[in-house]
């Protein structure tokens, strides 16, 4: 085990650097009054589960669990190594304006809210109790959170891959990357998982995904069945959940809103929704197209389909085969910006929309993030050639521009057809 990889600031440097441990702010917020008004717009009994774990959870990710946890940014880690070697992965991705504020005392105002947020937390020690932190090599403003959490965690891994998506070119590189992270964990744990192990743990995974997709689809067809609140609710618990609780608890889920019989109207809109990820507390796209009549009926988001949609695919059961079968899940299909793949997510974009139907695209790109945006021209134009509308919005986590974005939203739902 590498010094680097423990932290990647060297004590003499680390001592000067006091602003996570000095000051403590308060949890910044009781998200269970904020569940509220997502609770109330339900209507599903099953959904009560996971408002109050969502809510509960982000305040202390992974805490009362008896289980190392491990932590981890973005969707390229494999979960299946965390969970073989007995640990909780736990998602720590952050979307709330007060932590982004917080987190300005670590990193600089014009950063990506996303960062800063993430920071936030940090700061209000939210995540003290992870033993680990995972840090993938996606986009830059993530590599340098490495460093930046230095000083406010245990162990930080950085988890390094080649960007460029290409399966017959990287899937050795892919492969080697992901059999270091699991010597890694089997150090650090001192866990000695078998094959069997790794096997379940895909198993696991691999269950979810089947309800996942199943709730997906459902939704895709019959977007009244399950609110959009309720639908990145449920996906954004499964960041920080055991994989078998969500899905037993996601399997009711669908049993009660596939047996509502809540059709829509032949003539009703149906969009796609694509870019930055939507996480709670930040629902604000989610508000305002509530607002306006707005049926987000799909998504391509990494925090809803791009962290639960791909099984494990194993077809050589080895150790080696699995961790194969692992990139293949994780990476080769990955549709993050931070990687060369625009023709996957064009792909993922044009297959979705005609699969249900949809009558357009909302794109929504968090301001000061470079990725997402950098790809605007390509989308517009591709999507612009196929006839199908799209409507990029570029906003933060502020409520400011809150009207204008609705009136937006308005004008995009008028030239639907
Ligand atoms: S889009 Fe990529 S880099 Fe950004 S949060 Fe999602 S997985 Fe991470
Ligand atoms: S929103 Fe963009 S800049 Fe921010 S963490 Fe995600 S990919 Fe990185």
């Amino acid at each position: 085990m590498t010094m680097e990889n423990k932290k990647f600031i060297s004590k003499e440097y680390l001592a000067s650097l006091k602003y996570f441990s000095e000051k403590r702010r308060e949890v910044p917020a009781d998200y269970g009054s904020e569940m509220e008004k997502y609770r109330q717009a339900s209507g599903l009994e099953s959904m009560k589960f996971f408002h109050d774990t969502l809510a509960g959870e982000l305040k202390s990710p992974g805490e009362n669990r008896n289980l190392p946890v491990v932590g981890y940014l973005c969707n390229p880690i494999p979960e299946e190594l965390i969970i073989a070697c007995g640990a909780l992965p736990v998602r720590l991705c952050s979307a709330d304006s007060r932590c982004a504020e917080a987190g300005e005392e670590a990193v600089p105002g014009d950063i990506c809210p996303m960062v800063k947020s993430t920071c936030g937390d940090f700061y209000n020690h939210i995540n003290d109790n992870i033993d680990l932190l995972v840090v993938p090599a996606t986009c830059d403003g993530k590599v340098k959170l490495a460093e930046i959490l230095s000083p406010a965690v245990k162990e930080i891994y950085l988890l390094d891959m080649p960007r460029n998506t290409d399966y017959m070119k990287n899937i050795e590189v892919w492969t080697d990357a992901y059999t270091r992270f699991y010597e890694y964990l089997r150090d650090k744990f001192r866990a000695r998982p078998t094959r069997n192990d790794l096997m379940d743990a895909c198993r696991i995974t691999n269950e979810r995904t089947r309800i996942f997709r199943k709730i997906y689809e459902y939704r895709a067809r019959h977007p009244l069945a399950l609110n959009s609140f309720d639908y990145f609710i449920l996906s954004q618990s499964s960041f920080l959940l055991p994989p078998e609780e969500w899905t037993e608890k996601a399997g009711a889920v669908y049993k009660e809103c596939s047996s509502r019989g809540k059709i829509m109207p032949g003539d009703a809109k149906k969009i796609l929704l694509a870019g930055s990820p939507i996480l709670f507390p930040n629902f604000k796209i989610l508000d305002i197209l509530e607002e306006t009549g707005c049926h987000a009926a799909a998504d391509v988001m990494c925090s809803a389909y791009g962290h639960l949609y791909d099984p494990v695919e194993i077809d050589e059961e080895t150790e080696y085969g699995i961790l194969r079968a692992l990139t293949l899940k994780y990476i080769a299909p990955s549709i993050c910006p931070c990687f060369v793949g625009i023709n996957k997510l064009m792909n993922t974009i044009l297959d979705t929309v005609q699969e249900y139907g949809l009558n357009g695209v909302i794109y929504y790109n968090l301001r000061l993030c470079q990725v997402f945006e950098i790809q605007t021209t390509i989308l517009r134009n591709i999507l612009k050639e196929k006839g199908i509308p799209l409507l990029v919005l570029k906003t933060d986590f502020s409520k400011e521009d809150t009207g204008q974005l609705k009136t937006r939203i308005e004008a995009f739902m008028e030239m639907l057809v």
